[in-house]
């Protein structure tokens, strides 16, 4: 059975439900080539799915600050009239922008100084066994929160072949690099062919020994996990995929069915969520989150603490908050369902515990690094 039948079964399936309402059929709207050619760019075009509060509409005027992009599937999970302040829409407030982006105070362009870290484009070489190779650019959303903006405003970085031949040279020439991150971007925006292209190049290097992608399409784009790319990835083990759910409203059957492909293909899939005010930065929504992403066979690895990314201000909470919500995970459930607070900085990233906070000074948490260095991060 295809995968798109799967979805055209179900009357009442999100995906047969908003493709009748699109006037399209389900297997176009379940087809991920289709959803990327109808990515909502404007306020007109949300406004066929929601109700845009008045932040919203603004936001959509001000699309020089930040890509503005977002596939059919996941408007379908935003709710139709949302109360920004009082009971938002974890969805609406990840995906679509507002004017509070254009008053971030402290926001920075690339906070985990990217650029240094790159011995060649694109490879960003901090630990010493493991690299990130961001190998695409283009997304099937803008996370409003993303802290790759930067990336934005180059142009040619997605499935560069020159930048893919001169990073594969770099993990090639260096025998300590035994684990490749492929990230972004969404790296599974690009065609099967080219993937698998890819990972048998990557093969070819024996002291590679495992491949990681980081990628948003289970939450964004869940059409992208066809049984083919799963047949790909089962070549080339092993293979292992972080994915970055941020609210249980993403995990929709659509998104389990994608996750069930990865690992019905022997593909481990863990998530990194980011810690987001409206979002999940409360106890219950935190552990709602958690419990679902165990039900769907998907392991909390770590949870981030907010990146000072410009434009974000109104969506970042104190490290105090994050401490909170760990300590009152303790015992409500399983091990395995809690994920390791974390802060990433440009030399690494550093468990946040309070063992690791050794004190609060003014407006900055001073932290101690697996390296014993300080580090000074804004609590705001
Ligand atoms: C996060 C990160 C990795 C992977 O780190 P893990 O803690 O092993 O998941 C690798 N390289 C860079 C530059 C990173 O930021």
């Amino acid at each position: 059975m295809s995968d798109f039948q799967i979805f055209s079964s179900d009357k009442n399936s999100l995906t047969a439900t908003t493709a009748m309402k699109l006037g399209v059929s389900p297997a176009r709207f379940a087809n991920w080539r289709w959803q990327m050619k109808n990515q909502i760019r404007t306020a007109a075009e949300a406004s066929v799915f929601v109700a845009l509060d008045a932040a919203e509409e603004q936001g959509f005027q001000n699309d020089k600050i930040f890509n503005i992009a977002i596939t059919p599937y996941a408007m379908s999970l935003m709710r139709y009239r949302h109360d920004a302040q009082r009971n938002p829409c974890p969805v609406r407030l990840q995906l679509l922008p507002r004017q509070e982006e254009c008053l971030d105070q402290h926001g920075i362009a690339d906070p985990l100084q990217e650029k240094h870290h790159s011995p060649v484009a694109e490879v960003v070489h901090v630990y010493p066994d493991r690299v990130a190779f961001c190998v695409a650019q283009l997304c099937p959303i803008y996370c409003r929160f993303c802290f790759r903006k930067r990336r934005d405003d180059e142009q040619g970085l997605h499935f560069n072949r020159r930048i893919i031949a001169r990073g594969i040279d770099y993990i090639r020439s260096n025998s300590k690099i035994r684990d490749v991150l492929l990230t972004g971007g969404d790296p599974l925006l690009a065609t099967d062919a080219s993937l698998d292209a890819l990972l048998s190049e990557l093969r070819t290097i024996p002291h590679v020994e495992i491949i990681r992608f980081g990628t948003r399409v289970p939450v964004t784009l869940p059409y992208r996990l066809t049984a083919a790319l799963g047949e790909i990835f089962a070549k080339h083990h092993p293979i292992w995929l972080n994915t970055h759910f941020n609210c249980a409203e993403e995990l929709t059957p659509e998104a389990c069915h994608g996750i069930d492909i990865l690992l019905k293909n022997g593909v481990p899939v863990s998530n990194q969520t980011v810690l987001l005010r409206g979002i999940n930065a409360d106890n219950d929504k935190m552990l709602r989150l958690l419990k679902q992403l165990v039900y769907a066979r998907v392991r909390p690895y770590y949870l981030f603490h907010p990146h000072l990314v410009v434009g974000t201000e109104h969506l970042r909470v104190p490290i105090s908050t994050g401490l909170a919500i760990m300590d009152s995970l303790q015992g409500k459930v399983s091990g395995f369902a809690i994920p390791r607070y974390m802060l990433d900085t440009p030399s690494g990233k550093i468990p946040l515990t309070r063992q690791q906070l050794l004190k609060i000074d003014g407006q900055d948490a001073v932290l101690a690094n697996n390296y014993g260095e300080l580090w000074r991060e804004r609590m705001e």
